[in-house]
């Protein structure tokens, strides 16, 4: 139920990927959709590595965690963000927070792109999930 998110994905022989990356609080259901993309990002890198000798190395896996690094930390980001504005007390927040959502709910547009993301369907994908997509 905690955050964490390992220093490194990758290692000779070794990649992380899932809750064993990061673990993110399970307020809007996203940590199988982050194993996903992390999983479509990891195949993706394989594939282009099986004809060398070497494509267990850092020298490829790091592309992996290269690609998913930056957004699962932004999508762990924006869960304890919402995390602490929804089991804030304090009334300004609250305030703040009632308002964000009210102007929020009246732009379609956003709206829908939020869902987009939070779906896996949008942003910066793997190709591999692109092509699922
Ligand atoms: C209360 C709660 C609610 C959640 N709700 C949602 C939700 O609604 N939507 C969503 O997307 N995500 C949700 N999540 C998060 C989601 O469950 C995880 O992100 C997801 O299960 C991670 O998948 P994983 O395969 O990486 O790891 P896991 O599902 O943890 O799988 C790891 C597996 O490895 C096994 N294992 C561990 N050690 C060893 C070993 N040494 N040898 C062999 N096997 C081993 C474990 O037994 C386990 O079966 C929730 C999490 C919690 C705690």
């Amino acid at each position: 139920m905690r955050r964490q998110h390992a220093h490194r994905y990758v290692d000779d022989g070794v990649a992380l990927v899932g809750d064993a990356a990061h673990m993110i609080h399970p307020l809007a259901g996203q940590g199988v959709n982050i194993g996903f993309l992390d999983a479509a990002a990891l195949s993706a890198c394989l594939l282009d590595a099986q004809d060398h000798s070497d494509f267990y190395s850092m020298a490829w896996l790091a592309r992996y965690e290269k690609e998913r690094r930056h957004p699962n930390l932004l999508m762990m980001q924006s869960m304890d963000f919402f995390y602490r504005a929804f089991s804030n007390r304090v009334l300004p927040i609250k305030l703040l927070r009632n308002i964000g959502l009210g102007v929020a709910g009246r732009l379609p547009f956003a709206k829908e792109h939020v869902m987009r993301l939070a779906m896996g369907i949008e942003g910066r994908l793997p190709e591999l999930s692109r092509r699922v997509g």
